[in-house]
């Protein structure tokens, strides 16, 4: 089953860089790993995939004292501070940067470690009132002070679009996200320097990838519908 999601999405992901015009080494699947078994996981590792998103701590550490390739792990689920020290070290990217104070947990915990955390900010671009993440207005005053966060580099942002039934309907939310990155890019603020766009999922990820995003996260598309249930 892994083996035949993973050859559509890699397809559809194809298919969305060629009607975008872009290059496909331009995009990077992440496959959300987030409950499911590491012998799926290694299904997916057998197919290529070396790229995962979770988001919880615990099932970090669990899973990598048993997939002990060399193997990205991608922080995508909300996180909560008093969580962050078990994180050091353990991830490539974390895409849900979501407040302040958490920004400077991270800040204080890579600190002790002497390890800098790679970060996205996590934008609710839609604004809506059950997500996470900065408002978009928000973004530019956090980006001043983690700026001053020697232990923090952003790498971009972040945006879970909200669940529509046609994908079409997130094309402008990626499309301002986006435009908030050229935006604040072009501020040149002192340290950032942001590249990277995290959105898009199994439902979404093609607009996402004509909008430009860099980062694609697809859970069920790959490993299939989640059971939370077990
Ligand atoms: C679960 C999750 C995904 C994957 O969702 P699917 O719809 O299953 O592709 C992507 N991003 C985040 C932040 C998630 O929590």
């Amino acid at each position: 089953m892994v083996k035949e999601n993973l050859k559509q999405v890699e397809l559809k992901v194809a298919e969305a860089c060629e009607r975008a015009g872009r290059s496909r080494d331009q995009v990077k699947l992440i496959a959300v790993s987030k409950t499911k078994p590491v012998e799926m996981m290694e299904e997916c590792i057998q197919e290529g995939m070396c790229r995962f998103g979770e988001n919880k701590v615990q099932e970090i550490v669990n899973k990598q004292e048993i997939l002990t390739q060399d193997l990205e792990w991608h922080m995508i689920g909300h996180l909560q501070r008093n969580k962050v020290k078990q994180l050091v070290g353990r991830v490539s990217l974390i895409h849900s940067v979501d407040s302040l104070r958490l920004a400077k947990q991270i800040q204080k915990d890579f600190a002790q470690k002497d390890q800098v955390a790679q970060i996205l900010l996590e934008v609710n671009v839609a604004k809506e009132e059950t997500k996470f993440g900065f408002m978009p207005e928000e973004v530019e005053g956090a980006l001043r002070e983690i700026a001053t966060y020697p232990n923090l580099q952003v790498q971009g942002l972040m945006t879970i679009a909200p669940f529509v039934e046609n994908p079409e309907e997130n094309r402008i939310h990626f499309q301002n996200l986006r435009k908030l990155l050229i935006d604040i890019n072009n501020k040149n603020i002192d340290n950032i320097t942001m590249c990277e766009l995290s959105m898009g999922m199994t439902g979404d990820y093609q607009v996402a990838i004509e909008e430009v995003a860099t980062y694609v996260r697809v859970g069920t598309g790959i490993v299939g519908e989640r059971n939370y249930n077990i």
